[in-house]
């Protein structure tokens, strides 16, 4: 039976960055040797670094006097690779979820944390409004797409400070005014490619500002200058996230992307409001065009598992929500073909049918 993969990260990617990696593991750049076995030194390689780097460059129009690098370690490591980077004293937070919340314990051991806006009260169903960001901050940090719980900051905000944002999940499903921000980090393995590698765009004149010493492989500047080649990089994660942008542009870039992810989106939203069954979660004005979550109406509380069952024999993976939150979480990422969200509603109607 055809599988519909709607898991929240590592997720689906687009066929073509699957078959251009496969195909790389035999051989790469036809040098008769497969990817996972050729030095990162060699000219062929570091051909793919540029090229891939120039394309997050392309695809997001990333000004000049940025730099963007690739490092292991997951988004959970930038979460304290920035405070060690930006932090002299104090920065602020806003908390918009269990990322944004761990992102504010690691920021703890550097310094003082300001949390200026949160939405825990209300289970992190909304987004923060009418917060004033402070003047006397290091920078502010925000979750721009929270993946548990399905809401969104969809604009790019003005900030009288330096705006760091963590984009693991929405990065490249839209365009973004990189101007607006000091730093943008993420793990590839939602949007961009697998897990393995996570990316950082960094205003330069940010960095060596702090008075700490920085062991080399925690400086960003380190990884700047070695070009994502300081230590060695993760060479095929880095390879995959480079056909997945590739398949990107090809596609029609970001913009094209945006387009599209509304309208599965919407697609989406716009069933689990008509249908009596289900309920969504996310304050209407916060919904995320990438992680859409629901749970069953009140009436229908005791058929959750019935639906998940009922989902599963058709073919959907991965649309259980998060452990902490229940329901149904379904990520429609980039790669996530409209076909899947199709199916997935019409999963929803003929379940509405059986009541
Ligand atoms: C998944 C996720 C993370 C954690 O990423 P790791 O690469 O597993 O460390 C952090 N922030 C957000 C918004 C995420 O979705």
């Amino acid at each position: 039976m055809k599988k519909y993969n709607f898991n929240a990260g590592p997720c689906v990617l687009p066929k073509s960055a699957i078959e251009a990696s496969i195909e790389a593991i035999h051989d790469f750049d036809n040098t008769g040797i497969g990817i996972l076995e050729i030095s990162h030194r060699t000219p062929g390689w570091e051909k793919v670094i540029k090229d891939c780097t120039d394309l997050w460059f392309e695809l997001l129009q990333i000004p000049d006097n940025y730099k963007v690098i690739f490092l292991g370690g997951g988004a959970s490591t930038q979460f304290f690779y920035v405070p060690a980077n930006l932090m002299k004293k104090k920065a602020a937070y806003m908390q918009t979820g269990v990322w944004a919340k761990k992102a504010i314990k690691e920021a703890k051991f550097y310094g003082d944390v300001e949390v200026i806006a949160s939405s825990e009260d209300k289970g992190y169903s909304y987004i923060p409004k009418g917060y004033t960001i402070p003047t006397d901050v290091d920078y502010f940090h925000i979750t721009t797409n929270n993946t548990i719980v399905g809401t969104e900051i969809k604009e790019d905000m003005d900030s009288p400070v330096p705006l760091v944002a963590d984009m693991s999940s929405d990065i490249m499903s839209r365009p973004v005014d990189i101007s607006k921000y000091g730093v943008i980090y993420g793990g590839a393995q939602k949007n961009v490619g697998p897990a393995g590698v996570s990316f950082v765009i960094i205003r330069e004149d940010l960095l060596g500002k702090v008075d700490r010493p920085l062991p080399g492989m925690i400086d960003y500047r380190s990884h700047i200058k070695g070009k994502s080649m300081y230590n060695t990089p993760p060479v095929f994660p880095i390879y995959v996230m480079f056909q997945t942008l590739k398949w990107v542009k090809e596609m029609g870039g970001v913009e094209k992307m945006h387009q599209i992810n509304k309208d599965k989106a919407k697609m989406l939203y716009d069933e689990i409001d008509r249908n009596k069954m289900f309920v969504g979660t996310a304050a209407k004005e916060d919904r995320s065009i990438m992680n859409v979550c629901f749970v069953m109406n009140d009436e229908f509380k005791d058929e959750e598992a019935a639906f998940l069952k009922f989902a599963t024999e058709q073919g959907m993976v991965g649309i259980k929500g998060h452990r902490s939150v229940g329901g149904f979480r379904t990520s429609i990422y980039n790669s996530c073909p409209v076909e899947a969200v199709e199916a997935l509603i019409k999963c929803m109607q003929d379940f509405e049918k059986k009541y």
